[in-house]
């Protein structure tokens, strides 16, 4: 596994294990709740409280330290690590908090590198959960509110019996390759000067391949064929799993559609080495961690096989 392209990006490595086969005995997760070795990660929307005087950083309280952070939510079991059985819970908007423990966003966590390995991955899962619990507290098939089960990898409707399941979006994301270029495009959300691979979500009753397909030329009137998938990445902004490809360019000619993007243009593995290099004059890529800079480097190293 340690030679998983997917293994290097950002979110990807979580320590704990999920222990899924616990999920149906609420009896023995309030225990193991309650129990001194219980851990909590606090998610106040997309922070999460850091304590930031170790190295690396630790997101996982016990909870005589968390308790006056605690909003009062359901805990969602997410796995045990070490003997600590781990849960996420959403913190307060303003906790009182001593000055070696910050809220952090998730992305500069990751920007950063704060976290160790298998921390990362815990709080991007975290995250995403308890935005799910959150933002899903009603049942979407008659408007009564739902209960968490499973450990909170499920909401059952008292009402009508619904049963509803957290979601994780998938996403696209490819690297057009034409013999020794690429596509790359920038956003006009994108910090200045800063070109990224194309990305898009993949609709219902659509493969991953054709959305590529699709996504590529919508965007920047490029054609593409034959599709392989390289790597993925969690991508907790809120639920989404990015899946990393490289397409092969069947035509060249750039149109561009304004509304999804700023720019594109084809670069040589020359100019990508150059501005991996952080020597090119106009052009920036994202950083290392990042799917999209992490297909570029693949790419660039002849590894995308
Ligand atoms: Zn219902």
């Amino acid at each position: 596994m340690r030679n998983e392209a997917s293994r290097r990006t950002g979110f990807s490595r979580n320590g704990l294990d999920r222990q899924a086969q616990f999920r149906p005995d609420a009896a023995r997760l309030a225990a193991m709740a309650e129990s001194a070795d219980a851990r909590f990660v606090l998610v106040a929307g997309d922070r999460i409280l850091v304590d930031v005087s170790r190295q690396p950083c630790d997101t996982q309280f016990d909870r005589p330290t968390a308790a006056p952070w605690m909003a009062g939510g359901e805990p969602v079991f997410l796995g045990s690590e070490n003997g600590h059985a781990v849960f996420a819970v959403p913190a307060l908007d303003e906790p009182a908090l001593p000055d070696t423990v910050k809220a952090i966003d998730l992305r500069s966590i990751a920007m950063q590198g704060l976290l160790g390995d298998s921390q990362t991955g815990a709080a991007a899962q975290a995250r995403s959960l308890v935005h799910w619990h959150e933002s899903h507290r009603f049942c979407s098939r008659c408007g009564q509110e739902s209960a968490m089960r499973e450990g909170g990898y499920r909401r059952d409707c008292p009402a009508c019996g619904a049963q509803h399941f957290p979601r994780t979006d998938p996403v696209a994301i490819m690297l057009a390759v034409d013999g020794d270029r690429c596509l790359l495009g920038r956003q006009a959300r994108f910090l200045p000067d800063t070109y990224s691979a194309l990305a898009g979500f993949i609709e219902p009753g659509e493969t991953i391949e054709d959305a590529v397909r699709r996504e590529v030329f919508e965007e920047s009137g490029v054609r593409v064929g034959e599709v392989r998938y390289v790597a993925s990445q969690p991508w907790p902004f809120v639920s989404s799993l990015m899946i990393g490809c490289i397409a092969e360019a069947t035509s060249a000619e750039i149109r561009l559609d304004p509304a999804e993007l700023d720019d594109a243009l084809w670069v040589s593995r020359e100019d990508l080495l150059t501005i991996f290099a952080g020597a090119h004059p106009t052009i920036r890529t994202p950083r290392r961690g990042a799917i999209a800079s992490h297909l570029m480097y693949l790419w660039l190293a002849d590894r995308v096989d």
